[in-house]
C-alpha cells in the first residue's frame, strides 16, 4: 500500500515536472524571440537618437551659426547687432522660423519680428523663461520645446534653440531662434517608426520640476512601460521609447508557441507513459521471478530478497524455518495432479490462518518451504511453532483405500544480520536440515522397512538416502527383494506368475479399487499328461510354452500357471465373460507345433467375475476351480461360475456328508458287475462298485462320489470299506458262485500313504480269504503319474498273490512300451476304446496290438463297456480274455448277483 502511494506521488510529480519543463522551454523560446526583437528595436533607437541629436544640434539648428556671426562681428569690433540683423532678416523669411533674438550680456538687444515682439526689447534675461538662464549657465546649445513664446498672441508652439556666446569661458550673450514645432518634428522623421510598425514616444524631463513632458507620440496615452528606450541630452534629458504596435510577440508567434508547448507536453507525457509501462513490466517480471506460481508464495529468490529486507531493517529478531515433505514426489503420483493443485493452493490460506505475527513464506522446490517469523521466541516456542506448522502442511494421501499422511520435517535457525546475507543463512539452514536427516540413522529406517516386508506389507518403498553408501545398500536390497519376489511369485521354467502371484495381484487390484470389476478365466488343457507320457517332457514343455504365448495375448502380465496345465488369467477389459471365453477357445483352433509334431489342443475354460462371484482372491480361486471341475465332469468346454454351480457345490457337500454317514453306518452299498471269461463262456470274476444312496431311492454317480472322496481325503476309508465288503462276499459266496477273482477299485491315494501294501494285505487277510482272489484295479493314467512311489507297494501286493489290473487302459493313449515294465497282471480296456471298435479300424488295430503286447508280457485283457452283441462279437474276435459290460449284466446288488450267478 505504502509502495503504491509512493509510486502514485512519483507519477504526479513527473507529470508536474513535464508541465514545468514545457512551460520553461516555451518561456525561454519566447524570451529569445523577444530579445531578438528588442535588439532590433535597440538598433533602430540608436539610429534615431543619432539622427535626432544631429538634426536638433546641426541641420535644424540656426542659432549656432547666428551666434558665430555675432561673435565674429564682435571680434572685428563691428556692430554686432547690425551683423545679426543682416543675418537674421533673411532667416525670418523662412516660414518655419518664428522668432530670432539676440541677448547682449543679460539684456535683450534685438528681437525679430519687431511687430510681434518689439515690446520685449531691453528686457533682462531673468524676465524670460528659465531656459534662457539655463543656456547662460550651461554655456552650450540648449534645445527646448515645444513651448509657447512669451508675448505670442497666437500661442504657436515652437522649439527654442538657444546658443550662448562664450569667450574664454565668459558668457557674452546668446542667440535664440524659435522654429515651428511641426517643422522641427517633421525633420525628425518619427513617422517612419510608425511605418516600421512601432509606436513611439519622445519625451523629456523638465529641469524645473522633473516632470515628464511628451514631445511627440504616435498614440497619446499609450503604455510604454514595456518599450525599448534611449536617452540623450540637449542638455535637458530627452528619451525616445518605441515598442512594436502588436507587442513584442505576434499573434502567430503566440499561437505557434502555444502549439509548441502542447507538442512538447504531449511528447514528454508519452515518453513518461512509455517509461511507466516499461517500469511496470519490469516490475511485474521481477515480481514473477520472485513468486512461486503454484502456491502464490515467494520463490527462493523472492524470499531471499524479502528476508534481506527484514535483516537490514533490524529490530525484532527473525527466526527462519525450513520444512520438507519427504516422499512428496511419490505421494503426488498417487493423489494425481488435481489433488496436488488443490493442496498447493491451500498452503497460503493455511499459513495465513496459522501464523499471527508478521511472516514471510516461500516455496524452495516442489517439496520444501521456508517461513521467516518476526517474533520474540524461546526454544520451546520455536519448536512448538515448527511442529504446528508441519501439521498445517500435512498432505493427505490415499493408499489402497486407506488414508495416510505425509508430514513435513523441519529445521530452524535464528537469523541475525551479522551472520551474513539472507542467501547464506538460508543455505546454512538447509545444510543443517540435511545433516540432521542424514544423522537420523538410515540403517534403522532400512531395518524397519525390511520388517514391514516380512510382515507382508506390499507397498514398502525403499527411499533414496542422502548417504551414498546407504543408498547403494538400499538399492541392492531392493534388487534382492525383487529377485526373491520373482522366485516366490513366478514359475521358474516358464517365467509366468504362479498361484501366489495371482493371489497377491488380485489382492492389490481389489484393495486399490474395491468397486472395479474384473473377470477371471481358468484354462485347462485336456489330458495334457498324455503328451509327457507318450512323447517326452521336452515336447510337453514346448506345448506349454506355446500355450503361454497364446494366452499372454489377452492377459498380458495377468497370466498365471497354477498347476501343471492349468492357467489363470485376469481380464480388466470389461468384455462379457462368454465372448471372452470364446475368444480364448479360438486361440487354440490352430494346432500347436512341438518339434516335428503338431497337436490340436482341447481346452476347458471356466470363468468367474469379481465382485459378483467372490469377494476375496481365494474365494474367486475356489469358485473358478469348482467351475472347471464342473466343466470336466459335465464335459463342457466353457463354464461360467453361477448359482447353479453353487448348488452343485452344495450338493457335493451333501454327498460328502451322506458318504461319511454311510461309511460310518455301513449303509454304503457295494454292487457287483460280473465279468465273462470268454474261453470258458462263464462268469469267473466280478467287479465291486460302490453305490451311495441319494435318499430319493436312487444313487449318486460313483465317479462323482469317488472324486469327492479323493478331494476330501476319505477315499482310503471308502476303499477299505469296499475292499472288506468285497472280500467278505468272496469268502461267503465266491466259491459257490464260481468266482475266482473279485475286482476292487483302488484310488491311487490309497497306494501313496505309508505302508499301503501292508495295510491292504492285512485287511484282505483279516477277512480270511486268499489274496489271490483279489484283483486291485488302478486307473492307468493316475498310476503312471505316481509310478515311482506306487511301484514298490504294487510289487509287494503281487508277491502276496494279489492281482493288479490297469483300469481304464487306452484313455491316455498309454504307451504299449510301458506294459512290460508295469507291475500289473491284467489290463482293462476302457469303454471309450471298445465303443469305437465297430466304427474305427484304427482303434480295432490298436485293440489287437494291445492284446498282442499283453500276451507277450503275460497279461490278461478285459474289455469293458461292451453293450451290444455286435460289440461283443467284434471284441471276442480280437482275442481278449474277459468281457465286462451291460451286454452281459449291469452292476447289481449282492443278492441279485447271487441269483444271477446261481446255476
Ligand atoms: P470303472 O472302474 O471303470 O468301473 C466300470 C464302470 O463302467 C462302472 O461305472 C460300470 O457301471 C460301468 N459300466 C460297465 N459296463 C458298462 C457298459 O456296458 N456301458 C456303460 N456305459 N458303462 C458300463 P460306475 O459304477 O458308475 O463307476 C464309475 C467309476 O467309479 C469306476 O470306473 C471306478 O473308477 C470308480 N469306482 C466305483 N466304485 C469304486 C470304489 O469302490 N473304489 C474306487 N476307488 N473307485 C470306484
Ligand atoms: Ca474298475
Ligand atoms: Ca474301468
Amino acid at each position: 500500500m505504502k509502495k503504491r502511494i509512493q509510486r502514485a506521488s512519483a507519477y504526479i510529480f513527473a507529470v508536474l515536472l513535464v508541465f514545468a519543463v514545457s512551460l520553461t522551454s516555451i518561456l525561454l523560446v519566447r524570451g529569445a524571440i523577444v530579445d531578438e526583437r528588442q535588439r532590433e528595436a535597440e538598433n533602430i533607437l540608436f539610429y534615431y537618437r543619432e539622427k535626432i541629436v544631429l538634426q536638433l544640434q546641426g541641420t535644424v539648428n540656426e542659432a549656432t551659426a547666428l551666434a558665430q556671426t555675432v561673435h565674429t562681428a564682435q571680434s572685428a569690433q563691428a556692430d554686432a547687432s547690425a551683423w545679426f540683423e543682416t543675418a537674421a532678416v533673411p532667416l525670418l523669411q523662412r516660414p518655419e522660423v518664428c522668432m530670432v533674438a539676440l541677448f547682449e550680456g543679460d539684456i535683450l538687444g534685438l528681437i525679430l519680428p519687431q511687430d510681434k515682439y518689439g515690446s520685449l526689447d531691453g528686457k533682462e534675461l531673468r524676465d524670460f523663461s528659465y531656459i534662457y538662464t539655463m543656456s547662460k549657465v550651461v554655456k552650450e546649445l540648449v534645445v527646448e520645446g515645444p513651448v509657447v513664446l512669451q508675448n505670442d498672441p497666437e500661442g504657436q508652439e515652437v522649439f527654442l534653440f538657444l546658443q550662448p556666446i562664450v569667450e574664454e569661458g565668459a558668457y557674452l550673450g546668446q542667440v535664440a531662434v524659435a522654429l515651428d514645432r511641426d517643422y522641427v518634428l517633421g525633420q525628425l522623421g518619427l513617422e517612419n517608426l510608425s511605418a516600421q510598425g512601432y509606436d513611439y514616444e519622445l519625451w523629456r524631463v523638465e529641469p524645473q520640476n522633473g516632470n515628464k513632458e511628451i514631445v511627440a507620440s504616435s498614440q497619446a496615452g499609450a503604455d510604454f512601460s514595456q518599450a525599448q528606450k534611449t536617452a540623450f541630452n540637449l542638455p535637458t534629458q530627452w528619451t525616445l521609447s518605441i515598442q512594436p504596435r502588436s507587442g513584442w510577440l505576434s499573434v502567430g508567434q503566440r499561437l505557434g508557441l502555444a502549439l509548441l508547448c502542447i507538442l512538447i507536453q504531449v511528447l514528454l507525457l508519452s515518453l513518461l507513459f512509455l517509461l511507466r509501462r516499461t517500469l511496470r513490466q519490469n516490475r511485474l517480471l521481477a515480481e514473477a521471478g520472485r513468486m512461486d506460481q503454484a502456491t502464490g508464495l515467494c520463490s527462493r529468490k523472492g524470499f531471499t530478497a524479502a528476508l534481506d529486507g527484514w535483516l537490514h531493517e533490524g529490530g525484532v529478531p527473525v527466526t527462519l524455518f525450513f520444512f520438507s515433505l519427504e516422499g512428496y514426489a511419490q505421494a503426488v503420483r498417487l493423489i494425481g495432479p488435481d489433488k496436488e493443485e488443490e493442496y498447493l493452493q491451500s498452503i497460503r490460506p493455511r499459513l495465513n490462518d496459522y501464523i499471527r505475527s508478521p511472516f514471510l513464506a516461500g516455496r524452495l522446490d516442489e517439496s520444501s518451504y521456508l517461513v521467516a517469523l518476526r517474533e520474540e521466541m524461546d526454544e520451546q516456542k520455536r519448536d512448538d511453532f515448527a511442529k504446528g506448522l508441519s501439521l498445517e502442511l500435512l498432505l493427505q494421501v490415499r493408499i489402497g483405500g486407506e488414508k495416510s499422511f505425509l508430514m513435513a520435517r523441519y529445521q530452524y535457525l535464528c537469523c541475525t544480520p551479522d551472520q551474513g546475507g539472507a542467501a547464506d543463512q538460508i543455505s546454512e539452514l538447509i545444510r543443517a536440515y540435511y545433516r540432521q536427516v542424514a544423522a537420523e540413522s538410515p540403517v534403522r529406517m532400512l531395518t524397519e522397512k525390511c520388517r514391514q516386508l516380512i510382515e507382508g506389507k506390499s507397498d514398502v518403498v525403499f527411499d533414496e538416502y542422502t548417504d551414498l553408501e546407504m543408498m547403494e545398500l538400499s538399492k541392492t536390497f531392493n534388487r534382492y527383494r525383487r529377485q526373491v519376489e520373482q522366485l516366490a511369485y513366478s514359475d521358474p521354467v516358464f517365467s509366468v506368475g504362479n498361484r501366489l502371484k495371482f493371489l497377491r495381484d488380485t489382492n492389490m487390484l481389489i484393495s486399490y479399487d474395491k468397486k472395479r470389476q474384473f473377470s477371471l478365466f481358468c484354462v485347462d488343457i485336456c489330458s495334457f499328461s498324455q503328451y509327457n507320457e507318450l512323447f517326452s517332457a521336452e515336447i510337453g514343455d514346448e506345448i506349454l510354452h506355446e500355450v503361454l504365448r497364446r494366452l499372454s495375448r489377452p492377459f498380458g502380465s495377468y497370466l498365471y500357471r497354477i498347476n501343471g496345465d492349468v492357467f489363470l488369467g485376469v481380464s480388466l477389459s470389461g468384455e462379457g465373460s462368454a465372448s471372452f471365453a470364446d475368444r480364448l477357445q479360438s486361440l487354440f483352433a490352430e494346432p500347436v507345433v512341438a518339434g516335428a509334431l503338431s497337436f490340436t489342443l482341447q481346452v476347458r475354460i471356466s470363468a468367474c467375475m469379481y465382485p459378483e462371484h467372490g469377494k476375496t482372491p481365494s474365494e474367486l480361486l475356489d469358485h473358478i476351480q469348482s467351475a472347471l471341475r464342473f466343466a470336466k465332469e459335465s464335459d463342457r468346454v466353457v463354464t461360467v461360475y453361477n448359482g447353479q454351480l453353487d448348488e452343485m457345490i452344495h450338493t457335493e457337500a451333501d454327498i460328502l456328508r451322506r458318504l461319511k454317514e454311510a461309511i460310518q453306518d455301513g449303509t454304503l452299498e457295494v454292487w457287483y458287475q460280473p465279468i465273462m471269461r470268454l474261453c470258458e463262456n462263464r462268469y469267473t470274476a466280478a467287479e465291486a462298485l460302490s453305490r451311495l444312496p441319494d435318499g430319493k431311492g436312487g444313487f449318486f454317480s460313483a465317479g462323482q462320489v469317488i472324486s469327492l472322496a479323493e478331494r476330501n481325503g476319505i477315499v482310503e476309508e471308502l476303499g477299505d470299506y469296499v475292499l472288506r465288503r468285497a472280500c467278505l462276499f468272496m469268502r461267503e459266496h465266491g466259491e459257490a458262485l464260481g468266482l475266482t477273482r473279485m475286482g476292487v477299485n483302488l484310488s491311487v491315494q490309497q497306494l501313496l500313504v505309508g505302508n499301503s501294501a501292508g495295510h491292504l494285505l492285512n485287511l484282505i487277510r483279516s477277512t480270511g480269504i486268499d489274496p489271490r482272489l483279489v484283483t486291485l484295479e488302478i486307473t492307468e493314467s493316475v498310476l503312471i503319474q505316481s509310478i515311482d512311489q506306487a511301484a514298490q507297494a504294487l510289487e509287494k501286493l503281487r508277491q502276496a498273490g494279489v492281482h493288479i489290473a490297469l483300469d481304464d487302459f487306452g484313455v491316455g493313449y498309454s504307451s504299449l512300451n510301458y506294459l512290460s515294465n508295469l507291475p500289473a497282471d491284467i489290463i482293462k480296456i476302457d469303454r471309450s476304446l471298445t465303443r469305437q471298435i465297430l466304427t474305427s479300424p484304427k482303434q480295432d488295430a490298436l485293440l489287437k496290438s494291445i492284446v498282442k503286447m499283453a500276451a507277450i508280457n503275460g497279461l490278461s485283457v478285459v474289455a469293458e463297456g461292451v453293450e451290444t452283441r455286435a460289440e461283443q462279437q467284434a471284441i471276442a474276435k480280437s482275442c481278449v480274455h474277459y468281457i465286462q459290460g451291460y451286454f452281459y449284466a449291469r452292476p447289481m446288488p449282492e443278492e441279485e448277483l447271487r441269483r444271477f450267478l446261481s446255476p
